[in-house]
């Protein structure tokens, strides 16, 4: 990630900080973060937090520069960027919550206190809003709120959740080589280059997972395989049953490449499905273009639901349809904007998010299609390109 990236995501946040009123964003676990520095904590019981005053001009100490206080030990593995925020780490004897409250108080102004404060910490922070990683471990919050009392607490999403909504275009470049790796995994398996019949749901999840690194991908998220009446729940474990003839097989896998997320479900058919299936099946293909469809700019996130789902309950399915349409996607496999009923965020360009609609009848099978999708001036963009078609895998 280059510098001048880094520096303009920052130079936004600030100003978002702003808007919201926040005195201060502390950031530990979770991609706000490494969006905002390129380095991705570990989750350890040390800390490892941000800390970024509001825009600048308005702290004092530090010249209003983020901070980010590291464990000494995991410091090698920072690469700095000092035009956006210094380094400090902190030895194993050193207590890191101190050093996190002696900056803010660098920020006096921001805090209400003057610097220095006689009487301890007790009385800094008082009316200040301090916004922390949704992700950041309790136990850090918790200390943070006994020597901070006065201060008032908010997730960082409320600052940085719609910024990182929007992709720039080289993390929609990121999110679409991603894709195109699940897309080659996907392909083999419509083409029936993975056998399903005879094998066990985990064995089929270990061959995505192993073909998914092979193709770049530096960590596997998921590689769901529900079989027959397992098919039926949408986030289903795999687990020893062995996949037979005449089923359908849902496939959602992705994994992390260069740090951006995929995701992508084909419902694949170990022999004809009988007639009512099949119907199934090209509900949900009908249903799933109908979402992508809608993700027209300016349209709420709403309509992209609105659309897959009239499909689904006009054909009668509706109650088979438990689950909202979709979800951003970036850094994280999960995050804004959530393609739901009542969600009235306007769809901009950059917005990229799933769009997976499925129809799942209990006890009997499921059927779902998922491709992750970029919304654009020119009408939406598909990421994933592999075979909607329904498709009998060979073996
Ligand atoms: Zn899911
Ligand atoms: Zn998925
Ligand atoms: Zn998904």
């Amino acid at each position: 990630m280059k510098a001048e990236a880094l520096a303009a995501r920052m130079d936004r946040a600030r100003q978002a900080m702003s808007e919201a009123g926040v005195s201060a964003m502390l950031l530990s676990l979770g991609a706000d973060l490494p969006w905002l520095t390129g380095y991705t904590a570990m989750p350890l019981e040390r800390l490892t937090m941000l800390v970024i005053p509001g825009p600048r001009g308005s702290g004092t100490g530090h010249d209003g520069q983020p901070v980010l206080v590291v464990p000494e030990l995991e410091a090698p593995r920072v690469a700095p960027v000092p035009d956006v925020f210094s380094v400090r780490p902190w030895a194993e004897t050193e207590d890191p919550i101190a050093i996190v409250t002696d900056i803010l108080h660098g920020h006096g102004s921001l805090l209400g206190g003057h610097g220095s404060l006689p009487g301890g910490h007790g009385d800094v922070g008082a009316g200040s809003v301090l916004a922390i990683s949704d992700r950041a471990w309790a136990t850090f919050l918790l200390r943070l709120q006994r020597v901070l009392p006065g201060a008032s607490w908010r997730p960082a999403s409320d600052v940085t959740a719609a910024l990182r909504s929007v992709k720039d275009d080289a993390e929609v470049e990121a999110l679409a080589a991603a894709a195109a790796a699940a897309d080659r995994v996907a392909a083999s398996l419509l083409g029936g280059d993975i056998p399903l019949v005879g094998q066990t749901e985990r064995q089929v999840s270990a061959q995505l997972t192993r073909r998914l690194l092979e193709e770049g991908n530096e960590r596997v998220n998921f590689a769901i395989v529900a079989s027959g009446p397992n098919a039926a729940s949408p986030h289903h474990e795999p687990t020893e049953r062995t996949i037979d003839r005449g089923e359908p097989v849902v496939c959602d896998f992705g994994g992390t490449r260069d740090g951006y997320c995929s995701d992508i479900t084909r419902t694949v058919f170990t022999g004809p499905p009988p007639p009512e299936l099949q119907h199934i099946y090209e509900v949900v293909a009908e249903a799933q273009a109908a979402g992508v469809g809608a993700a027209r700019l300016g349209s709420p996130c709403s309509a992209v639901d609105d659309a897959a789902r009239k499909v689904i309950s006009d054909a009668g399915f509706g109650a088979y349809f438990i689950h909202r349409t979709g979800h951003g996607i970036g850094l994280e496999e999960h995050e804004d904007p959530y393609m739901v009923a009542g969600n009235s965020t306007p769809i901009v360009a950059g917005h990229a998010f799933s769009v997976e609609p499925g129809i799942y009848v209990p006890g009997r099978w499921g059927v779902r299609i998922e491709d992750i999708v970029v919304a654009t001036a020119d009408g939406p963009v598909n990421l994933n390109h592999a075979d909607h078609a329904l498709t009998v895998v060979p073996r």
